[in-house]
């Protein structure tokens, strides 16, 4: 590659945007430096590698595909059968699974996408057998109404969301609520870890269909193993999603127990956290459910993105390279060192530490709200997310909890010397910071502001972020 080429690339890309809506081209050149100029902790986040941002960016964006390779609905699909297949067999390889299916658009859809497959497997195909006939369309309308009845009263167990759990594991204000019977297990009050006692009592208990595993604010391993040991005592099927950690499975930091595809029937992921992908879902599963899967599409999903598939395909090639493996146990090398360094410095975290990519700041130590601190902590130029705390007396929206993580700012090049000046910026922050007459509102000097800015750009100084990159 010649050197001034990722310059060339985006300059280019952008020189033919700005003839057509400057103004489109000044937010892309601008997005570009506010990521450069923030101290990005959002443990959902990440920087993909400039071969998979420009995957996207071209003609694959016009192409309808519906359906799968060697099963089309539109013709001309050569070109998408090339870059689906070289992403699903890239994600096989990677996660040693036996079927990828990489369609979905979001993690939100791969999840959709897997519970229409169970729901499938496990409702709809014995019903039609038991009618003897191959097609819900071919059922008379009293057999048609019993199954709707059964596909609607199906059951769910999965993390609740204060303990760290994610909106599509059946909760209300998503369809999987709707879809579902849905029940949650916690965390141990105590430890704030999961309680798998408590999980083998919920699950005799309820006898879910789907028992799920998987989280958006956990900042610990789960046990897969233990988990499908209790599927399978209560006849479940065992889903994880590991949309935050899939990085840390391609990077075999998580193993053994640890690693959620010898254990579960399904895998779902998004592949733009951890896993430094573009923004997108993916379903991973044994034989068995393969099939249901891929009628992903047209079930829940339309016309795949060629382009965000030739992108999976590049960055699962990234993903299976010996220095990704060396990237993940950096995160949590990482994450590990920003805990340690809160700890020290008197900050309550939620189980008191990690064994992942992200910690959870309980900020009710610092007597402020989730969205206190955040907003505190954005006028110092350190970007996070408000989250709950397990048991929050503050709810989802105020919430007592700041979520940070290191996904983004291990692909910087920050190490564990960096995370501790980076405990010490936050910790500055959130002890200065002094609540407000309301859940939102907050005092902090704008001088300490100002200075903890430039300490936490001094920071970045020597962390240049795509610097290949030169827009000029
Ligand atoms: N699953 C988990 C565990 C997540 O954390 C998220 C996103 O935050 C999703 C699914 C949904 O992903 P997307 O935003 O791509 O739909």
């Amino acid at each position: 590659m010649s050197p001034n080429a990722e310059s060339t690339a985006f300059r280019s890309a952008l020189e033919v945007i700005r003839a057509v809506e400057p103004r489109v081209a000044d937010a892309i050149g601008a997005e570009l430096a506010d990521q450069r100029e923030s101290l990005k902790l959002i443990a959902s986040e990440n920087y993909a590698s400039p071969a998979t941002l420009l995957a996207m960016g071209n003609w694959f964006s016009d192409k309808y595909a519906e359906g799968t390779i060697g099963r089309r609905f539109y013709a001309g699909c050569q070109n998408v059968d090339t870059v689906e297949a070289l992403a699903a067999e890239h994600a096989k390889e990677l996660f040693g699974a036996a079927h990828a299916y990489v369609q979905p658009h979001s993690g939100i859809d791969a999840n959709l996408v897997a519970f229409w497959a169970i729901l499938a497997d496990r409702v709809e195909s014995p019903a039609l057998k038991k009618a003897q006939v191959r097609q819900v369309n071919e059922l008379t309308e009293a057999d048609w109404f019993a199954l709707r009845r059964e596909l609607g009263n199906q059951r769910m167990l999965g993390m609740s969301l204060d303990a760290g759990g994610h909106l599509t594991h059946g909760f209300r204000p998503n369809i999987s609520g709707k879809m579902f019977d849905q029940r949650s297990y916690g965390t141990d009050p105590a430890t704030g870890l999961v309680d798998y006692d408590q999980v083998r009592a919920a699950a005799r208990e309820f006898k879910p269909l789907i028992l799920v595993a998987g989280y958006s604010a956990y900042p610990r391993k789960v046990n897969f193993r233990i988990m499908r040991e209790i599927a399978d005592e209560v006849g479940a099927t065992f889903m994880v999603d590991m949309a935050h950690f899939a990085g840390l499975v391609a990077g075999k930091v998580f193993t053994g127990d640890f690693d959620p595809v010898p254990h579960a029937h399904i895998v779902t992921t998004t592949t733009h956290k951890s896993l430094r992908g573009p923004r997108g879902g993916m379903v991973l599963c044994g034989p068995e459910l393969a099939d249901q899967v891929d009628r992903g599409c047209p079930m829940v999903l339309g016309g795949p993105l060629p382009h965000v598939m030739a992108a999976k395909a590049v960055a699962l090639a990234e993903a299976r390279r010996p220095d990704f493996a060396d990237y993940a146990s950096r995160i949590v090398d990482n994450a590990q060192a920003l805990a340690d360094g809160l700890l020290r410095r008197g900050a309550k975290l939620v189980t008191g530490g990690t064994d992942n990519h992200l910690v959870l700041i309980d900020v009710s130590g610092y007597g402020l709200t989730g969205r206190q601190a955040e907003q505190a902590l954005l006028d110092s130029g350190i970007v996070t997310n408000r989250n709950a705390v397990p048991q929050d007396p503050n709810g989802a929206w105020y919430t007592s909890g700041i979520r940070i993580g290191t996904p983004a700012l291990t692909t910087r090049g920050l190490g564990t010397a960096e995370m501790d000046a980076t405990a010490e910026l936050i910790h500055t922050v959130l002890s200065q910071t002094r609540p407000g007459e309301s859940k939102a509102k907050y005092v902090l000097d704008p001088a300490l502001a100002d200075q903890v800015n430039k300490q936490a750009s001094d920071l970045l100084a020597g962390f240049p972020l795509y610097p290949a990159v030169d827009l000029g």
